[in-house]
């Protein structure tokens, strides 16, 4: 079958009509690997990754970016526009360039991940740097399609968050049941509102007995849900949620008290372990701003929440790659230089390190 996404997966639970384009760039269905290591080592039944930097643009905005792409098309739209951090960049240049939309990207100057922002020029989206943060960006954004006409591709787009809860759908198809918990990072809180409208539909379809509690997790520098208050300048390593007033706020609060969970803070050193640890006992490279859910789930025991024999599946939203400088700086393995000859490299590996 060629051009399988998600839209032709669920069509059945999406917004979509006999006029809505059939868009895809192969979008979903991304690989929910059990963990090997992490998860005994907490003593939870089962421990998975959903693996979404395994989406055509290397992370899970390609959900949301598909059906916001697919109406915009429907609404006869040629201009497409949103604020980023990396990720939606990237997701909406992709789908601009397949789509031959003109794609404008405004994103916070000296803040982004260099693979992201490669990315999106490769893709060929006209990118402003704006001297200011995400939030400054994400307001700006919103003034333009007030006067423009041009549609607006962030997660306050509602079809964005309609794409991105069918993560939630394709783990209750895979478990054949709602994991017991659910670990993921918060940062503009769509994807964390997109992952709880998608258990309850389900739910409410028969397609599962239970929803799982919601368990987010800010970055210390960047954490206004966890304080009650915007942060003015959120700082964290994790660029993909260095976001200090989230869009989604009030539906990020509502998933984590309907579902009896809870959001939390992890700084960056339990962020950068948990990432290291992702990659050296489960061969998982992922963003950094991504393993900020096992960084929290580490710190569950701590907080009090028992993992005993308990499902919990964390969202993984972005590929490692995406931000090798980080890879680079963080990872204290040396590069060991050697002559091209066999003396040389025996001596020195038993030279001992
Ligand atoms: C966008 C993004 C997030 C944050 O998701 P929100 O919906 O803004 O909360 C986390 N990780 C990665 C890799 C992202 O691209």
């Amino acid at each position: 079958m060629t051009n399988f996404g998600l839209i032709d997966r669920y069509r059945e639970f999406l917004p979509v009509t006999a006029a809505t384009p059939s868009v895809s760039l192969g979008e979903g269905s991304t690989p929910l690997v059990r963990s090997q290591n992490i998860g005994d080592s907490l003593g939870c039944k089962d421990l998975y990754f959903k693996l979404e930097g395994c989406n055509p643009t290397g992370s899970f905005k390609d959900r949301g970016m598909v059906m916001a792409i697919a109406k915009a098309l429907e609404a006869g739209k040629k201009r497409i526009i949103c604020a980023s951090t990396g990720n939606t960049s990237a997701a909406a240049a992709a789908y601009g360039a397949r789509y031959q939309l003109e794609t404008l990207v405004l994103v916070p100057a000296g803040e982004i991940a260099l693979g992201k922002l490669a990315q999106a020029m490769a893709y060929g989206a006209r990118i402003l740097a704006v001297n200011g943060s995400f939030d400054d960006a994400l307001t700006a954004v919103r003034s333009i399609v007030e006067i423009m006409d041009i549609e607006l591709v962030n997660s306050v787009n509602p079809y964005r968050i309609e794409g991105q809860k069918t993560g939630a759908f394709e783990i209750v198809d895979e478990l054949g049941e709602a994991p017991d918990m659910l670990c993921i990072p918060v940062g503009n809180a769509g994807n964390i509102t997109a992952y709880w409208k998608g258990f309850n539909e389900y739910q409410s379809l028969g397609r599962s007995e239970t929803t799982p509690k919601m368990m987010g997790f800010q970055a210390a520098g960047a954490a206004p849900i966890v304080l009650g208050k915007p942060v003015l300048k959120p700082e964290t390593i994790a660029t993909a949620i260095r976001i200090g007033n989230p869009a989604s706020w009030e539906k990020a609060e509502a998933a984590r008290d309907e579902s009896e969970g809870m959001i939390d803070i992890v700084d960056d050193n339990e962020i950068i372990d948990a990432y290291l640890r992702l990659a050296r006992e489960e061969g998982i490279f992922c963003e950094p701003a991504s393993s900020a859910s096992v960084a929290g789930l580490i710190k569950l025991p701590e907080l009090g929440v028992d993992l005993t024999g308990k499902t919990i599946v964390c969202i993984l939203t972005g590929n490692g790659l995406k931000d090798p400088g980080t890879a680079e700086k963080r990872a204290l393995i040396e590069l060991e230089y050697v002559e091209p000859d066999i003396d040389s490299v025996m001596n020195l590996l038993n030279s001992g390190k």
